[in-house]
């Protein structure tokens, strides 16, 4: 190790899921010693919190996976396109079994703080259970939307039956024959209402709004496919690497839809939309995203889908995004959730115009114009994504900077993975990172990451300074493509994707929206350049 002072270990790095279970392959490869600390009784990051009825991945599974070994890429077998949190969990078992990851992993600890030492330049972290560790190297692997968002509501505290944000839903809750209320109306929702309609006796789905869907079309897995995809694998690899969100998709295709005749385009987007996925936004048409009436061409035929499966007309209605461009919101991939609807045991309450929430009781939720009764309210009102990780726990840099306090207004970073004035901290997909399959980037952010740490270790640094003239450049680069995407299209674009749910913090550009192929290319050149973000430096002895 290069550094003066001896550290417990290289690398700490918080989060079990892929990232962590990413870094401890890279790292050990590396040659660096890596302990990773999880708060969570099992590894799987996003798979060990979310377990709500119908919790899968919305990627498909083949490319929703770790690459570095090509013989687990051969060995695990998928049993359906869109796996659930149980097979995601079984297959992040898999790797770290195979890999022998165990040792390098510390489960039920959860990590309270992090402070740089000025004067050993090393980090010094603490855990609830009040144990210490230094390193030379913290990274956050925290994920980009673990942290939940829980809104305050009125009188919640007086609620008497179970009451949960949906990454913590009980174990074992049986809601069988139980009315059932959810107040949310995103990917999670879209996943967890048609599987809890059919047992339980109600439920309500309390939406303020709607949001653009888009068919998941859930499919087995085949041996045929399976052959297809495994004798494939470079390939795969290779169009996520190349992809603008890292998907293993053909595009972009070459046409657009200002230059096809309309019909043809009805031919087209009718072509494509039962083969489900994302694939219907990127390998259809490449203006979909970009051009303002080729958007509202696609917008208005996945309304006029939606619609078609919805019975009553004023529900259908109700669903209908309204106000905003397609793909400004994240869209659900959705399993029956519009059918579900047609159930006598489900009801869509609109909170947004029709009857907002005034106060939880004793019993359930009441509205401006009904009072409605529950056993189970579930908060399916999602998370703080990109900083929550990073902001749960206080993380010092020099001179004590908290780093929730430097992001106050603007969750600054060089891309993604550096921030001034927190030397030697990493994070993977950090702030201002693409939103993307989220194994690609996490693949990638690593890999740049390793070669970091490999120039600090054979040069004989101890510092990784992160600039602020590059974190200046990287945010108005950030902000100026954001200024261009349909996300800045007007004020009610109230998403996620901009922290626009959270009420104590104004929305800020949080995504690099350049593409992911792009942001893997940056990366790739800051490493053949010698990491000019970062200055490179020595402890005085
Ligand atoms: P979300 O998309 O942020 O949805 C939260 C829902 O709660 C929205 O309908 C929101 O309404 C509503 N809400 C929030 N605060 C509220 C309040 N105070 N009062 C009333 N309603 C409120 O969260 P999510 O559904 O958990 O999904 C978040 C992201 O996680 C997804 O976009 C996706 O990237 C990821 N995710 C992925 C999967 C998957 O890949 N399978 C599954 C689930 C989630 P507004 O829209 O009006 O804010």
């Amino acid at each position: 190790m290069a550094s003066q002072h001896q550290a417990d270990y290289d690398v700490i790095a918080v989060g079990a899921g892929f990232s962590g279970l990413g870094l401890i392959h890279h790292m050990r490869e590396a040659g660096l010693s890596i302990q990773v600390f999880d708060k969570a009784s099992d590894i799987g990051g996003t798979w060990a919190w979310n377990h709500y009825p119908g919790a899968a991945s919305d990627s498909e599974c083949y490319y929703y996976c770790l690459t570095f070994s090509k013989e687990i890429l051969q060995e695990w077998k998928w049993s359906v396109r869109y796996p659930g949190w149980e097979e995601n969990l079984r297959y992040m078992h898999f790797v770290a079994d195979k890999c022998d990851m165990w040792p390098h992993i510390q489960l039920n600890t959860e990590i309270v703080s992090a402070d740089f030492q000025e004067a050993s330049g090393l980090w010094l972290v603490k855990t609830g259970a009040g144990d210490e560790y230094t390193c030379k190297y913290f990274v956050s692997a925290m994920g980009m939307i673990s942290e939940p968002v829980t809104p305050k509501f009125k009188g919640m505290e007086k609620f008497k039956g179970a009451c949960f944000h949906s990454a913590r839903w009980p174990e074992g809750l049986d809601y069988a024959g139980k009315r059932v209320g959810i107040i949310g109306s995103g990917a999670t929702t879209v996943q967890m209402l048609p599987v809890t309609a059919e047992t339980a006796e109600s439920v309500t789905v309390f939406q303020r709004t709607a949001n653009f869907i888009m068919p998941a079309v859930q499919k087995p897995m085949t041996p045929e496919w399976e052959k297809e995809i495994k004798e494939n694998y470079d390939d795969i690899i290779a169009k996520c690497r190349n992809h603008v969100f890292g998907m293993a998709f053909d595009s972009p295709v070459g046409r657009t839809i200002a230059d096809t005749p309309p019909e043809e385009v009805q031919k087209i987007l009718e072509e494509h939309w039962p083969r489900g996925s994302f694939r219907f936004v990127f390998e259809t048409f490449d203006d979909l995203l970009g051009d303002p009436e080729s958007n509202r061409i696609v917008g208005d035929f996945v309304i006029n889908k939606m619609k078609e499966r919805v019975k009553d007309p004023e529900i259908a209605e109700m669903l209908t995004p309204k106000g905003y461009p397609f793909f400004a919101k994240r869209p659900p991939l959705d399993h029956n959730y519009f059918e579900a609807y047609n159930r006598d045991n489900v009801k869509l309450v609109d909170i947004n115009d029709r009857e907002p929430i005034v106060e939880f009781t004793e019993t359930g939720i009441r509205t401006t114009e009904n009072e409605y009764e529950f056993d189970i309210i579930v908060l399916a009102t999602g998370f703080q994504a990109y900083t929550g990780g990073q902001e749960a726990l206080p993380i010092r840099g020099r001179n004590g900077l908290l780093l929730r306090d430097k992001w106050d207004a603007v969750s600054s970073s060089i891309l993604g993975v550096f921030v001034a004035e927190f030397p030697n901290l990493f994070m993977i997909t950090g702030p201002q990172a693409p939103f993307a399959n989220l194994p690609t980037s996490i693949e990638q952010n690593i890999m740049y990451i390793v070669d970091c740490l490999k120039k600090m270790e054979s040069e004989g640094y101890d510092l990784c300074e992160p600039q602020q003239k590059a974190e200046d450049d990287w945010v108005q680069h950030v902000a100026e493509i954001h200024e261009q995407t349909l996300m800045a299209q007007g004020d009610k674009v109230h998403s996620w994707m901009m922290g626009a749910n959270l009420e104590d913090r104004a929305p800020r550009v949080l995504i690099y929206f350049g593409g992911a192929n792009v942001y893997y290319d940056l990366m790739r050149s800051s490493v053949d350049s010698g990491f000019p973000e970062v200055q490179f430096e020595k402890l005085a002895s």
